[in-house]
């Protein structure tokens, strides 16, 4: 098979389109035909080098595609039936799996970062990783679901406690994590002010933001001038350095900022530890006392860490897939580009041109 493979960290010019032994499952596996993966900026950070990535490496981690193939033991699917691959990748062999605590997994990975992902043909997955989709979704719109919806469901409704009617501000709105995220507050009547380049401020509409801020300017000034005085409720904000302090200040009484990326340290298409340095020196640093004193709530997720929760992440998977066939969600492609010009899409996304999700497919 062929596959978009790296053999070194480095810039998108590292991506190599190659032959590939082709996988085999194993009797508790499922060969899945890849049809698309979504490209999330993990795939970047990995490319860029992530400790713990073994080389040579193929990337991707949301898989939608045919069951190719089953293994000897597998029952529950069948050939040709269309399926997502969940990226926590836990065993369902080990005797924590088979006693139900696959949060332990003995072989627990993550794909796309701990093992091979889905940047290829063919994959051999783990049953316990295989969910049918649902018939309304096509399989790019199915490959953009999972590390975005469940990072944006994870941080509003897990972690903040997001209820009917609050102000959300969301910061990186046009990005996947950005869209799930104003989706998701949609379907609970909040205000939501999204941060974007003023091009992008007609989609954000169309998705649900009552509020584009021009992320050319000084957001904080611009949110404070549509909230007022009564400040934001919950604000998700993957930029970080100076934008997490003046997003704290930006918080009403009760307000949570949650932390899920440090993109503006991300400056060049490899790694600059100088920039990442300065931006990594501006974030203030916070103290119990005064959380306290203010009433506000600082929280953080990281989305490759978050993944080893299959515990967690799994039933907020089922209930997202739940909500895409009933049409509650709309997972928004924005581009599918052939495994051919991954490095093409890997700047497309670095470059944050996209509007919704990127999708590499074979
Ligand atoms: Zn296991």
């Amino acid at each position: 098979m062929k596959a978009v493979r790296i053999h070194e960290f480095g810039g998108p010019e590292v991506l190599m389109y190659e032959d590939v032994t082709d996988p085999r499952p194993r009797p508790d596996q499922v060969l899945v035909r890849v049809k698309a993966c979504s490209l999330n900026h993990l795939d970047v950070w990995v490319r860029k080098g992530l400790p713990g990535v073994k080389l040579p490496h193929i990337l991707g981690s949301d898989v939608a595609g045919e069951v190719a193939e089953v293994g000897e033991y597998v029952g529950t699917f069948k050939t040709g039936q269309r399926v997502l691959v969940a990226p926590m990748h836990f065993c369902g062999h080990c005797e924590k799996c088979l006693a139900g605590v696959q949060n332990q997994c003995r072989e627990f990975t993550v794909l796309g970062n701990a093992v091979d992902g889905g940047n290829c043909d063919l994959i051999a997955v783990p049953l316990a990783n295989v969910i049918a989709i649902p018939d309304a979704l096509d399989f790019n719109q199915a490959a953009s679901v999972p590390l975005v919806f469940v990072t944006a469901w994870h941080m509003l409704v897990g972690l903040a406690g997001l209820r009917m009617g609050q102000t959300v501000l969301v910061l990186g709105a046009s990005s996947g994590v950005g869209i799930a995220a104003i989706q998701i507050a949609k379907t609970r009547g909040c205000q939501i002010l999204g941060v974007a380049s003023a091009s992008k401020h007609d989609f954000l509409r169309a998705q649900g933001c009552q509020h584009p801020i021009d992320s050319a300017g000084d957001y904080a000034a611009q949110a404070r001038a549509v909230v007022g005085d009564k400040g934001v409720d919950l604000i998700l904000d993957a930029v970080g350095g100076r934008s997490w302090t003046q997003g704290y200040d930006l918080l009403g009484p009760c307000g949570r900022l949650v932390a899920f990326g440090l993109s503006s340290a991300s400056a060049g298409n490899t790694r600059n530890l100088l920039h990442a340095l300065r931006q990594l020196m501006s974030v203030k640093k916070w103290n119990p006392m005064k959380l306290m004193d203010d009433n506000k709530t600082i929280s953080g997720t990281n989305v490759g860490h978050l993944f080893s929760r299959p515990d967690l992440v799994a039933p907020q998977l089922a209930s997202l897939m739940d909500m895409y066939g009933k049409g509650d969600l709309h997972p928004h492609v924005d581009r599918a580009f052939p495994f051919t010009e991954a490095a093409a899409a890997h700047q497309y996304i670095h470059d944050r041109k996209s509007r919704g999700k990127v999708l590499l497919v074979p």
